[in-house]
């Protein structure tokens, strides 16, 4: 093992951990759990809790690996980005993070979960290092074969994607429907642009993920969404900020989105939206515009509108999320 723990926090369905690699650099694992159900979010068009049952590894256990220390793409609501060094982690050193968080459970083998997956979605851009990635991958399957393995990446320019295949899942990063506005919240260059985003094909037994974080709600428009990616092929996640030194130094706040259960849109009626809560005109239009397309089917949302309030004269769109209860160190889990 080359990595050294120096601290952990828990949380309802999972513990995040800081380590560090043996020539001192910051990276950071998870290690969570979910209801097995949860894992059907997209064939049964269901993404809801059904009680507060939050399971345990033997459903669902999922290690979040980061890829780097450090990330260069200096996304601006994440603090990785601002470490003030950066380095790629070997395949070794990403699969020393599979045996540290399998080491804290003796109780369990990971094969034994009905679903055991790892999410590459910690410290660093995957593409950045993809030699290393795809061989850690390769030992992993050896290791723990039938693993399911998620990958998200930002979408660098020329990258490849024809190795994302049967178990393997990809994330996109989109955050904004605005090219100028996701531009300036992923400031790397070398990227696809969103229509070339929604070109991208997989072999995967999945579709692929568009992960949004969501800062405002004009960075969130249904016909551009629509228009660039196919409900065929792509699953529309919706994520909140964790907020943090950084979303915070670029005034960010919380984001449009805020965690608290996971909820089925389609089961949210407008007039338990109207009736629990004062909304002002504008968040009213966005909600109903949003949730007479997903109505429609046209794509599924999978987490969705629970409840808005209008605290501090900024209305907020609260989507049930219930990844959200841990908050991980540094950024978002996907
Ligand atoms: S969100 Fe990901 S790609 Fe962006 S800076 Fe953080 S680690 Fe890097």
């Amino acid at each position: 093992m080359t990595l050294n723990e120096v601290c952990n926090r828990s949380f309802a369905n999972g513990v995040v951990y800081a380590l560090k690699t043996e020539d001192d650099f910051p990276i950071e694992v998870t290690d969570t759990f979910l209801p097995f159900y949860t894992k059907d979010a997209i064939g049964r068009k269901q993404n809801k809790l059904d009680n507060c049952d939050l399971g345990d590894r033997s459903e669902r256990f999922i290690i979040g690996v980061s890829t780097m220390s450090g990330c260069p793409v200096g996304c601006k609501f994440c603090m990785t980005g601002k470490l003030p060094k950066w380095r790629r982690l070997t395949a070794e050193e990403i699969v020393d993070q599979v045996e540290f968080v399998l080491s804290k459970h003796h109780e369990i083998k990971f094969t034994d979960a009905k679903e055991y997956k790892i999410n590459y979605t910690r410290m660093g851009e995957p593409f950045m290092n993809l030699k290393e990635v795809k061989r850690a991958i390769e030992l992993i399957e050896q290791r723990w074969p039938g693993t399911h393995h998620y990958v998200s990446t930002v979408g660098l320019k020329g990258s490849d994607f024809s190795w994302i295949k049967d178990n393997i899942t990809l994330q996109v990063s989109l955050h904004s429907l605005d090219e100028e506005r996701r531009d300036d919240l992923i400031p790397i260059k070398k990227k696809m642009s969103i229509q070339e985003l929604g070109q991208i094909r997989t072999g995967s037994n999945l579709k692929t993920t568009v992960n949004m974080t969501l800062v405002d709600m004009a960075d969130f428009d249904i016909e551009k969404l629509k228009s660039n990616f196919d409900p065929s092929k792509f699953f529309i996640k919706v994520s909140p900020i964790n907020p943090n030194a950084v979303s915070e130094g670029n005034n960010l706040g919380a984001g449009a989105i805020e965690g608290v259960n996971l909820v089925c849109i389609r089961r949210v009626s407008w007039k338990i939206i109207q009736r629990r809560f004062v909304i002002s005109w504008k968040m009213r239009v966005s909600i109903m515009r949003l949730h007479s397309r997903l109505r429609q089917r046209l794509m599924l949302v999978p987490l969705a509108v629970s409840s808005v309030s209008s605290r501090k004269r900024r209305s907020k769109l609260k989507v049930g999320r219930m990844c959200c209860k841990m908050h991980p160190l540094t950024k978002e889990e996907s």
